[in-house]
């Protein structure tokens, strides 16, 4: 992670108490989980994906879609939660994301989404919680 002070703080230890091993994988060490194996990427209902590190409301259901890669995939994320970076491993440039207010690594962005902005959050369900429209 980079050096970056963000709002919501937690030592390694308290993230290890707070998240599952596989939470703790994808959100602090820049983990992927398998493609397919969230319940989330089929959760249809209306509401809110939170960030499973802080709570902050990260992405809304209706700019959820199937984007066919095995990952939840949003158009865009609610104004100002996610924060981006240049990701240069594995040989390849993309876009990584995280939550604004923790840190946590969400996912990454691409730009072959469908409009209005074009843009694809492709992002780990285990970062997410999901809470129904009341
Ligand atoms: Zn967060």
């Amino acid at each position: 992670m980079d050096s970056h002070t963000y709002p919501v703080t937690r030592t390694d230890a308290e993230w290890r108490a707070r998240l599952t091993p596989e939470q703790y994988a994808v959100m602090r060490n820049h983990g992927t989980e398998r493609p397919g194996s969230c319940a989330l990427l089929h959760e249809k209902r209306a509401g809110t994906f939170s960030c499973a590190g802080c709570d902050q409301p990260l992405f809304e259901s209706k700019l959820k879609f199937e984007s066919g890669t095995g990952w939840p995939s949003f158009n865009d994320p609610v104004a100002g939660s996610v924060e981006t970076t240049v990701d240069r491993s594995y040989g390849m440039v993309r876009t990584e994301c995280h939550c604004a207010r923790c840190g946590s690594h969400l996912g990454h962005v691409f730009e072959d989404g469908p409009p209005p902005t074009g843009l694809r959050y492709c992002i780990n369900g285990v970062a997410l919680k999901f809470e129904p429209a009341a």
